[in-house]
């Protein structure tokens, strides 16, 4: 439940290298007010270059 972000190392664009991220998950809620009586939260897979500062989030599929 309380974990904190990973480290993982993934090639960095701007970096141009691979370099050390920190992943963390995060739930976004998505779709406009009202698109359903539930809510609709999708996990976020956020990672975050530790040496350019540069976040991405990707959404994770699950299936
Ligand atoms: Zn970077």
């Amino acid at each position: 439940m309380s974990r904190g972000p990973q480290r993982h190392d993934e090639p960095c664009p701007v970096c141009d290298a691979t370099t050390t991220h920190l992943v963390t998950i995060e739930l976004r809620q998505e779709g406009p007010d009202g698109e359903n009586c539930a809510y609709s939260r999708e996990p976020y897979r956020v990672t975050e270059c530790t040496v350019c500062g540069r976040s991405r989030a990707s959404r994770v599929r699950s299936a």
